[in-house]
């Protein structure tokens, strides 16, 4: 996009919940866009509504489908949802992956429901600055709640998850999630546990085993006691109980405060992830003939390695 006209109607577009205009702001953020800046300058008033829920998982314990389960039930509250997927190695832009998804489709016609998927390769912070950015293009556009799904349970995308509002931690029987989940480290990281496919055998051991495994982890006894939700989300079942821990746990967020300390900590992994992936560009552009020039001197035991650091920041 050039051109400032442009950049105005698309500002205009996003603050009007325009599809296009929201897909297309989004298509900026995927591609580390030099328009960026000036988008966030204007849609910074706009922000800090949404309600922004992650939830993360395995591949195959039914993200999307609860995903899309939620969706229902909070259009029939009336709300207006946007829902982010974020897949960091996905090629595709533009919706292709949830378009996919059968189950989502049935939201497809659906004007106050907006769907798209995100993939981060060509931004400059990576996906902990890209992911802030395009809940931030949700929220000016007004959504009531943001479901943020992350494909995949890599470091980044746990993290990305864990700055959510609200966290939901997916498991399901059969898959050896209780202990895969332990190794991954996303116990720590859930608001609410989603027993998801609890139609099949094994979910009453695997409720047994999380709850287990939460009460291990418990350090301060006042503290938000993750609930267990057993859901099938492939027939609803369980959603309006889901909905009604995300609620609540919500309001008692909002009640101690915690709410607007994850939308700082949230800022914080932006603004930071921003300011690094500057620097490293930076040092690869301006210092790369440098760079060459240190590590010849270093693999040579001309120079330490710390001194050569300095040296290059110091450019
Ligand atoms: P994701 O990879 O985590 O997004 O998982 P999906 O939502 O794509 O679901 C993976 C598979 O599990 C699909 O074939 C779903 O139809 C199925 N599935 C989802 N929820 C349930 C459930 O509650 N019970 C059963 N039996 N299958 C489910």
């Amino acid at each position: 996009m050039r051109g400032g006209g442009d950049l105005d109607a698309l500002i205009a577009g996003v603050r009007e919940a325009r599809p296009r205009a929201i897909g297309r702001a989004i298509s900026l953020i995927e591609n580390g866009s030099a328009d960026l800046p000036q988008l966030a300058r204007a849609l910074a008033p706009d922000t800090g509504r949404a309600h922004i829920v992650g939830l993360t998982g395995s591949p195959g314990v039914g993200k999307s489908t609860t995903t899309s389960a939620l969706v229902g039930a909070l259009r029939a509250e009336g709300q207006r949802v946007g829902v982010l997927a974020i897949d960091p190695s996905s090629p595709f832009s533009g919706g292709a992956l949830l378009g996919d998804r059968v189950r989502m489709q049935s939201h497809a016609l659906d004007d106050r429901v907006y769907i798209r998927s995100m993939a981060t390769r060509g931004h400059l912070g990576g996906l902990a600055a890209a992911a802030p950015q395009a809940l931030r293009v949700f929220d000016a556009a007004g959504f009531d709640t943001v479901l943020l799904e992350t494909v995949g349970v890599g470091q980044s995308e746990i993290e990305v998850a864990a700055t959510a509002d609200t966290t939901l931690v997916l498991l399901a029987p059969g898959m050896g999630d209780g202990v895969q989940a332990a190794k991954a480290g996303i116990l720590e990281i859930g608001d609410i546990f989603v027993v998801n496919k609890s139609d099949r055998d094994g979910s009453q051991a695997l409720i047994r085993e999380l709850r287990g495994m939460i009460a291990l982890g418990e350090r301060d006894p006042a503290a938000w006691k993750p609930p267990i939700v057993a859901t099938v989300a492939l027939d609803n079942h369980g959603i309006d109980e889901l909905v009604r821990c995300i609620q609540g746990f919500r309001a008692s967020q909002v009640v101690n405060g915690q709410a607007d300390v994850r939308r700082v900590s949230r800022a914080r992994r932006e603004v930071e992830s921003l300011a690094l992936g500057r620097l490293r560009a930076q040092l690869s552009l301006e210092g790369r003939a440098g760079l060459d020039e240190l590590a010849t001197a270093v693999s040579r035991g001309e120079v330490d390695p710390y001194t050569a650091a300095d040296q290059l920041l110091a450019r």
